[in-house]
């Protein structure tokens, strides 16, 4: 016979202040089958969860109801608590009477009529649940990390240290990201890439890390512990092995104007290249699509003049296939395209740049060496006039949110020009100043106290030319007065977005991301580096814009979390599975066509002769993830779902 307990929570003022919890809780006590109903202030704390455990040893209980927030939030916690008690964890059942219920209502009575069907409908599905075992499955110690970037390398650095197993997957020729190609970095103004390449060199260099550039991961199967994993090495033309990186095939390219990507299109590359001097590793590729030979079948002026015949023109595409435990997803961003903003004048003026052009102006290792210099001239500029928010925080270019990093570095860009440039003058049109971080704020003080620089609020409505001169005009919000600046350079702070192919990525990797194509993590407060699907992780601004220590830290916290599911010989795995009943099974297929986890495998049933009599489906425990579409598709009603069985649900549905 049922003995169910109920427990309703008031979540504090959450849930009582509009749900009638002892109304609810009367309601509860006098229904077939529950032996105790009671309320109390918060079941999810320590006192809360030991009067459940006492309630189930005290009474025998059979099943239990939590009447409380999204299973969400505290379905583990009450399993748990039920479990130290001695009753089978997938005998307890939240009512999700807050986010479905108390939150949802303005109507007091109408909500706690609402939150007494809700319960008592599960009361019912308990009534019916069965005792589930967990499913114990291997784990693969090895970790792809995806994105060669500084979160990247951080992540497969702090894995590797620790002793895991790592591959290292980047899609440029070379590690480095977006950091390799800055200046100096806020708000300590130490070089990027004097911190940066000895962190690639480290990682290209580490006997636990297996470091795959110009490669880009294909295909995802599987599940935590266990993906599988295709990643494709796209064709380099260069044999890395035997490669040298003496460079003689660079220096000879006859294609020498193909715009360099690294220095954003402000100097040029040959078709043969490595992205940048210090790249890692330092092999060169040939760029197919801008080679000669590739173009008109002549030239091979590099395969002449390298000495290790390296140069391989056959060299095709290969395909790896790894196993893989956990996966880290550190992809990165890109910056907005700047064209969306013709109000000023971006592709049209030469000496409109973006923040990250600039960034490659003031780097040693820019085309420049350093030298902050006009793209039109080579001059320095007198005045440079900087635009934050330049597509950024604006819905009608379909960038609502903030950058986060635009403020900082265009505070440090100003400091730059002043070092670099003594008798110049810098003006910054901003909307708010944002430099929440340890010492931003006295940074962006800084840059306005020491370096000189003016700020102006108000957004730039119109940028043109006159007289040699970039004119812009804005309005000072302060003053309350128009204003306009002529300016040698203009400087825009463009928003970071995305990596354009992001949402397709997401569907690969079978993870969710927002309405912009920024990766969503499982929950943003309590599992900001775990996305929903168990094994993958988060890291860097692939997630959201993000600066470079919070970049940092995230990819060790999403390391943390490899390491923790690496130290474990086997994982236990939720047994909400579907369930094939062979006997009745037609073996039409189309559970196999609509598994989107190819889950379902087909299997013979034969005599004791060993002959074929028929063939069924047969679910494979290990890659089941419980979503239930094949119990939708199946004809001859033979799928079930552990612990959403037909009848549970019928039950549930015929309490309301
Ligand atoms: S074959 Fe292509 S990569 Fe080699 S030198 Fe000629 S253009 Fe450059
Ligand atoms: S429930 Fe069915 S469709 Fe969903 S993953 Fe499992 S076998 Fe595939």
């Amino acid at each position: 016979m049922a003995k169910i307990g109920v427990f309703v929570c008031h979540c504090g003022e959450n849930i009582a202040a509009k749900v009638d919890c002892t109304k609810l809780t009367a309601a509860m006590e006098s229904h077939p089958g529950v032996s105790i109903a009671t309320e109390y202030k918060y079941f999810c704390s320590d006192p809360g969860q030991e009067s459940i455990k006492k309630a189930i040893v005290e009474q025998g209980l059979t099943g239990v109801i939590v009447a409380a927030c999204s299973p969400r939030m505290h379905e583990a916690t009450f399993r748990k608590a039920c479990a130290a008690a001695g009753l089978n964890p997938y005998l307890c059942e939240i009512a999700n009477i807050r986010e479905q219920c108390s939150w949802v209502h303005s109507d007091g009575d109408e909500a706690t009529e609402k939150a007494i069907e809700i319960t008592r409908s599960l009361v019912e599905k308990v009534k019916r649940n069965n005792e589930l075992q967990p499913i114990l499955v291997p784990v693969t110690k090895r970790a792809l990390v995806i994105g060669g970037g500084i979160a990247g390398i951080q992540a497969a650095l702090d894995i590797a240290n620790a002793g895991g197993e790592v591959v290292l997957v980047e899609r440029e020729a070379s590690l480095g990201g977006h950091m390799a190609q800055l200046s100096e970095t806020f708000p300590t103004l130490d070089c990027s890439q004097c911190i940066m390449t000895p962190r690639m060199v480290e990682a290209a260099q580490h006997p636990n890390i297996r470091l795959l550039t110009y490669a880009e991961v294909e295909k995802v199967e599987g599940f935590i512990g266990n993906f599988h994993v295709r990643v494709k090495m796209k064709a380099r033309y260069v044999d890395m092995y035997a490669c040298t990186g003496c460079g003689d095939c660079i220096q000879k390219c006859p294609q020498k104007k193909i715009s360099a990507e690294f220095d954003c299109g402000l100097a040029n590359r040959p078709a043969i290249y490595t992205p940048f001097a210090q790249a890692v590793p330092n092999k060169p590729v040939i760029d197919r699509q801008h080679c000669t030979y590739f173009k008109n079948g002549k030239c091979k002026v590099c395969q002449k003049v390298c000495q290790t015949n390296a140069i391989n023109f056959d060299m095709e595409d290969e395909y790896l296939d790894l196993e893989i435990g956990a996966i880290v997803v550190a992809t990165g961003f890109q910056i907005q395209n700047t064209s969306l903003y013709g109000e000023y004048g971006y592709g049209r003026y030469p000496d409109v740049v973006t923040g990250l052009q600039f960034e490659r102006l003031a780097s040693a290792s820019g085309p420049t060496g350093g030298r902050i210099a006009r793209p039109s001239d080579g001059k320095e500029p007198e005045t440079v006039v900087f635009i934050q928010c330049a597509g950024s925080r604006d819905p009608s270019k379909g960038v609502s949110y903030c950058s986060k990093i635009c403020c900082m570095y265009t505070a440090k860009h100003a400091m730059l020009y002043a070092h670099k440039n003594h008798h110049g003058t810098s003006r910054v049109f901003y909307m708010d100043i944002r430099a929440a971080g340890k010492g931003y704020d006295e940074f962006t003080r800084r840059a306005i106290e020491e370096d000189g620089a003016g700020y102006i609020r108000g957004r730039v409505s119109k940028l043109w030319e006159e007289n040699g001169k970039l004119m812009v005009r804005g309005v000072d919000t302060l003053l309350g007065r128009p204003v306009e600046v002529p300016a040698d350079m203009v400087v825009l702070a463009t928003a970071m977005v995305p990596q354009p192919d992001a949402k397709e990525f997401a569907k690969t990797l079978g993870i969710g991301c927002d309405e912009y194509g920024f990766f969503n993590e499982a929950h943003m407060k309590l599992r900001p580096v775990e996305t929903a699907t168990a094994g993958i992780f988060l890291a860097g601004a692939c997630q959201s814009p993000k600066d470079i220590p919070d970049s940092v830290a995230q990819a060790s916290a999403a390391a943390s979390k490899v390491l923790a599911l690496f130290s474990r010989e086997k994982l236990e795995r939720e047994p909400i599975i579907a369930m094939n009943n062979e006997a009745t099974c037609s073996g039409c297929w189309g559970c196999v066509l609509a598994c989107p986890y190819n889950a379902i495998e087909k299997k013979d049933i034969t005599d004791r002769a060993g002959n074929l009599i028929r063939r069924v489906a047969s679910v494979n425990p290990g890659l089941c993830q419980g979503c239930g579409t094949c119990v939708t598709f199946c004809r001859s009603n033979s799928i079930d779902l552990a612990g959403f069985t037909e009848k549970q649900i019928f039950a549930e549905v015929m309490g309301l």
